[in-house]
């Protein structure tokens, strides 16, 4: 009997996805022995046309990380879904947009501005952006064109399954990879990954407040912290609460506060607005002035409570660019 046909891709992420994969350290060996990996352009030479070749469904498992931010990223992602039976959206990216996600808050042409214009690394003299096209000696060359707006990979096709994590941990990676080869699955849709507050597993949860009284809230880098005790108990803001568990408290353990990368749990539609509403409700001041005097200390609010997920929350983008 054949091996099960695997292919890996990353759109606009930064690689850290496809270290997962490598992290899986003597386990990688196992997977590599179970199936024929068909595409893993980080890792081996693959040709795109030899996907293009293979009948549709052949491919019986694809890891896409990254979100989706230009031609050829969509491009690819409808290819591998064509040709896939299971598409799993690997990564805080490919889930909800991640990093690249908060590019939202800009047009296009105001980023292209600044990092090839008024960027002050960059020397660009002339002022060069880059063309989607160019000829030269009668031979033409088409580049990839960005998108104006960052997706997550449901947004531009179906996804089977999600792994969370910026990045996903080997642990689920792991889980991820073993449900497929034994055919285990969940029902489709679902999230590889408990479904619980990211608290539940967090060493630091003994001394989580259930109300506070903020006026003010620090950054971890602001004042010398108590390495047992809870964050939001130290005015520093951890999106444990309204992130899914998994990771193990990765960053909690290593003495820095949650920033979301697992994602919501099921029960949360918003992950940024969720942690949002639960700490403006623990405001001590109740007039206008008071609040926005303390939610002034909070300078990157999107970056706190969106770093993973705009593109796919609520809110989504800044303003109503067009896609
Ligand atoms: S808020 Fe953060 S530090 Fe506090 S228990 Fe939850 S995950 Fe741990
Ligand atoms: S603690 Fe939060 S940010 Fe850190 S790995 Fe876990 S889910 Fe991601």
């Amino acid at each position: 009997m054949s091996k099960p046909k695997v292919a890996f891709y990353w759109c606009a992420s930064c690689g850290g996805c496809e270290e997962t994969v490598v992290d899986l350290a003597e386990d990688i060996l196992g997977v590599v022995a179970a199936v024929d990996i068909v595409l893993w352009p980080v890792a081996m030479d693959f040709k795109y046309k030899s996907i293009e070749d293979m009948p549709d469904k052949s491919i019986t498992a694809t890891l896409l990380n990254g979100a989706i931010r230009s031609t050829e990223q969509e491009e690819m992602a409808r290819l591998l879904r064509r040709k896939s039976q299971f598409l799993l959206a690997y990564g805080s990216c490919a889930v909800s947009g991640g990093i690249p996600g908060m590019a939202n808050q800009f047009p296009r042409e105001q980023i292209l501005k600044f990092n090839y214009e008024e960027c002050p690394t960059m020397v660009n003299e002339k002022k060069v952006h880059p063309q989607v096209s160019c000829s030269d000696e009668g031979h033409t060359l088409k580049l990839p064109q960005l998108h104006n707006v960052v997706r997550s990979l449901d947004q531009v096709v179906d996804v089977d399954y999600y792994v969370p994590g910026c990045p996903p941990t080997p642990k689920i990676t792991k889980a991820a990879v073993t449900a497929l080869l034994e055919g285990k699955l969940p029902p489709k849709g679902s999230v590889i990954g408990p479904d619980a507050a990211l608290c539940e597993e967090c060493p630091r949860k003994a001394s989580k407040p259930s109300v506070w009284d903020y006026t003010q809230f620090v950054r971890p880098h602001h004042k010398l912290l108590d390495p047992e005790k809870c964050f939001l108990a130290q005015n520093v803001i951890c999106m444990g609460p309204s992130t899914r568990a998994g990771c193990e408290g990765a960053c909690t353990t290593g003495g820095m506060p949650c920033t979301g990368c697992f994602g919501p749990t099921s029960r949360v539609t918003d992950q940024g607005a969720k942690m949002m509403s639960s700490l403006c409700s623990n405001i001590l001041a109740k007039d206008e002035e008071g609040i926005n005097k303390t939610l002034d200390t909070i300078p990157d609010p999107i970056g706190t409570f969106y770093r993973y997920g705009l593109a796919k929350s609520i809110l989504r983008r800044k303003v109503n660019l067009p896609a």
